[in-house]
């Protein structure tokens, strides 16, 4: 039998929750895939622990003061260690990378994204906020280059599966099912006080400390909801949010007919992850099967928008286009961090969104260096108000 070639992976991010978990899905199935570039913000020591176990070509750590331990620990191995942003958004245009892996969390992932899909590199979307903050820009230079943005994020990967065979059937809806977090049922009065530690603890989900609060927070849905837009290429009216408890049914798509098509399984990660770098395969996993006789009722609610005003805030700026997506961004960035060091409340997050929202300077058709500076003054306006 001939050995068939094994995809090369990129991780960006290789020490976060998605990160640690597409680890899981390559040593599962060593013979399709191998790694070939690890990156890591800060934590060196998982990095290197990673390193030692999958034997990257590349390891790189964005936080260059960590630079000489990482290599110093590596010094045995075969292994190109380099520090930066910079070197990130390099590497990830070697020529043996066959699939990029996003999986950095917020603003950070945007230029390294870009410089992958320049390289023509299949890109495994994990970090939702380069299509919130420059989702245009995304999706006009996918297109020049041909390139492939298979999504990581569970709700887009059941659209795409969703889409498979429909060739130009147009979408007449998405229906982005959301879990509603864990304060779903909470009163206004009980989100004044609700704690980091209450906000860390996901129903259904595994997921990172950011990911976790916004969806706490429901910014995660919209985020999201301005995800689809831009990976699907469907107006903002054509996605509508329901809350889903469950989370078993993680997503669907209305055609003009009215069928609907839905993605289900239970909420594991790794089904994604491993969809996106198998792509268009399908590969035999270990992971427990759904059993519907566990689930016998599947309920759906309608978002209570005045209570997590956050998916409100996404609809408006997603409607107003422009850099306010990237305003929205970046000021909740700022207070979901403030709000992990106990500085803000809950219901001040939205408060502090809001009105950075309202401050910053709006940019009707942003190129990547409006991006750049929006960021940074929406940052700047967030931090003064907590
Ligand atoms: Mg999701």
């Amino acid at each position: 039998m001939t050995e068939k070639k094994r995809k090369q992976i990129a991780i960006l991010g290789s020490t976060g929750s998605i990160g640690t978990q597409a680890l899981q899905v390559i040593k599962e199935h060593a013979d399709t895939f191998e790694v070939y570039v690890l990156t890591a913000n800060n934590q060196v020591d998982l990095l290197i622990a990673q390193a030692r176990e999958f034997l990257p070509e590349i390891v790189v750590i964005a936080n260059e003061d960590k630079y000489l331990y990482l290599k110093e620990a590596l010094q045995d191995l075969p292994i190109k260690v380099y520090a930066g942003e910079d070197a990130i958004s390099q590497v990830v245009q070697f020529e043996p990378i066959d699939i990029v892996l996003t999986a950095m969390v917020g603003y950070s992932g945007l230029k390294p994204t870009i410089s992958a899909i320049k390289a023509g590199k299949v890109i495994a979307l994990s970090n939702k906020e380069t299509l919130v903050v420059g989702g245009e820009l995304i999706a006009k230079l996918a297109l020049e280059n041909k390139t492939p943005i298979i999504p990581v994020d569970s709700e887009h990967s059941a659209i795409y599966q969703c889409l498979i065979g429909e060739l130009d059937n147009p979408i007449e809806k998405i229906i982005l099912t959301a879990s509603g977090g864990p304060f779903r049922t909470y009163s206004n009065e009980q989100l004044r006080h609700v704690t980091k530690h209450q906000a860390l603890k996901h129903p259904n989900w595994d997921m990172g400390a950011k990911v976790t609060i916004d969806s706490a927070s429901m910014m995660n849905k919209g985020f999201e909801m301005i995800e689809a837009k831009w990976l699907f290429d469907v107006e903002p009216e054509q996605i509508e949010v329901i809350v889903h408890p469950q989370s078993i049914i993680h997503s669907m798509v209305q055609f003009q007919d009215s069928s609907i098509k839905a993605q289900l399984g239970l909420p594991d990660m790794r089904l994604p992850i491993q969809y996106a770098l198998a792509y268009p395969e399908r590969l035999h996993a270990s992971f427990e099967r759904l059993d519907f006789m566990k689930y016998s009722s599947l309920t759906f609610e309608t978002p209570d928008m005045e209570k997590f005003r956050n998916l409100a805030f996404a609809y408006e700026a997603i409607r107003k286009g422009g850099n306010m997506p990237c305003i929205l961004n970046a000021a909740n960035e700022i207070v979901v961090a403030a709000f992990l060091q106990e500085k803000i409340g809950f219901l001040q997050m939205s408060d502090i969104i809001e009105q950075t929202m309202h401050e910053v300077g709006f940019i009707a058709s942003p190129k990547y260096e409006d991006y750049v500076q929006t960021d940074a003054e929406a940052r700047v306006k967030a931090t003064e108000k907590l």
